[in-house]
């Protein structure tokens, strides 16, 4: 495995939780990320994600207290005037299923925290980090050369360095990049009144924002995180202001559900783009997480994409060992590809789809919207189709 982060971490647990020898490189050192400086973003871990979690022995060691998402409210709005008067509320009690929730909030420190400590606590599993990493692949078996470390002879190489993925690149596999212009403020709110386990994507013209629930912490009862999207020159003004500056632009378009608002923390700021591996494999190499596709956030799924991917290519790599046949044969390599490639590609699309009808200010495309949100609302089925894609379960309409 290259690359030991949320995906490949993740992936690597699994398979040695399962008894299959793994190594697992990253370039970066690793304690470091646990640091709350280093990553702001708290994910959205579907309810699909978490049995994924629970495999690799994860669930149980992450470190801060989870927050539900019983709740998922979806609004189009203008800022200054959030509460549309068209909205969808999700409840995960109508989803059909017994669950207690769409999904939880996770920070982005409590995962790395719990995928450092098991890296170092599986038998079957080798972690080696900081540590550059080169590879040979051919027909009969591939190796990774550490250096100032072992070689490593294995029969699959797992690409999981994200965006920019080295392994992708030698490969030869193109990627298509679609940019987005925008950029990703993430920060944190304390406010009076309780957000009820809500999580609300409000749609304004120059982006999404969106509210996720958060536990209590020492000095604030009540905590969410915020990922606003913003056009990057209008993000940077943003960032550069007071808090008291921008807990009132926060305010303005969150409304005000929460009651007075307070920014806490620092800031964060990710650019967005979209990308997609036009293949998922070559020889003894499979592409997993975002070293194969990265989406906008805008409905908060691109970790679960990637746990998707670690899941359907774990399942395929244990079965192989556990039967004696070949982890890394082309054919596995392709079953897993027909497994995952078309659902992200879907998944990509959508949310592509979804930033750029609502990412306007056109009254004719508004009206569209609105029709389309009132469908929704009339039709159960559809409702329930989004709610299950939400919580990362297999989707069909009733
Ligand atoms: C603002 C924002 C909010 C988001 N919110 C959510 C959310 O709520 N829910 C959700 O599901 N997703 C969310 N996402 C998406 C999510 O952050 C990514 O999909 C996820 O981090 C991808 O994980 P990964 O392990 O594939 O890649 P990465 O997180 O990029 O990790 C790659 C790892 O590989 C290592 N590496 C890189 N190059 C090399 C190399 N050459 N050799 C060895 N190692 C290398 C790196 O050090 C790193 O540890 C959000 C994204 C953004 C920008």
């Amino acid at each position: 495995m290259v690359g030991a982060g949320p995906v490949g971490g993740t992936l690597a647990c699994r398979l040695a939780a399962a008894g299959v020898s793994t190594v697992v490189v990253d370039r970066a050192p690793l304690p470091p990320m646990e640091h709350p400086d280093f990553d702001g973003r708290a994910f959205a871990i579907a309810a699909g994600s978490r049995g994924l979690l629970d495999a690799a022995g994860l669930w149980d060691r992450l470190p801060e207290p989870t927050c539900p998402i019983e709740h998922i409210r979806v609004s189009d709005g203008r800022i200054g005037r959030p509460a549309s008067r068209l909205f969808l509320h999700f409840d995960h009690r109508d989803t059909g299923e017994e669950t207690d929730a769409f999904g939880w909030m996770v920070e982005a420190r409590s995962l790395r925290v719990a995928i450092n400590a098991h890296l170092h606590a599986l038998p079957a599993l080798r972690c080696i980090a900081p540590a550059e990493a080169s590879v040979e692949r051919h027909a009969e078996g591939a190796t990774v050369r550490i250096a100032g470390g072992p070689n490593v002879a294995c029969r699959l190489v797992v690409a999981a360095e994200g965006r920019n993925s080295p392994l992708r690149r030698q490969a030869g596999i193109p990627v298509t990049r679609l940019p987005y212009g925008q950029t990703g403020i993430v920060s944190a709110i304390a406010h009076e009144r309780p957000h009820g386990n809500t999580a609300l994507e409000h749609f304004l013209p120059s982006g999404p924002f969106a509210q996720l629930p958060m536990c209590a912490i020492p000095d604030a009862a009540h905590v969410s995180a915020i990922v606003w999207t913003e056009r990057t020159p209008i993000a940077e003004r943003v960032l550069a202001m007071d808090d008291s500056g921008f807990g009132r632009e926060i305010a303005r378009r969150l409304g005000n559900h929460l009651g007075a608002v307070r920014p806490i923390g620092r800031r964060w700021r990710y650019p967005l783009g979209a990308l997609h591996a036009h293949r998922y494999f070559d020889t003894r190499l499979a592409l997993i997480g975002d070293a194969a596709h990265g989406i906008h956030p805008i409905a908060g799924q691109g970790l679960n994409l990637g746990f998707r991917d670690a899941a359907a290519l774990a399942e395929a790599v244990i079965e192989a060992v556990e039967s004696g046949a070949d982890p890394g044969a082309p054919d596995l390599l392709q079953r897993y590809q027909s497994a995952r490639r078309p659902a992200n590609l879907l998944m990509l699309a959508a949310t592509d789809g979804l930033d750029r009808l609502f990412s306007t200010d056109n009254p004719l495309i508004r009206a569209t919207r609105d029709l389309g949100i009132g469908a929704v609302h009339r039709m159960p089925g559809l409702k329930r189709m989004f709610m299950r894609q939400a919580m990362g379960r297999n989707v069909s309409v009733d």
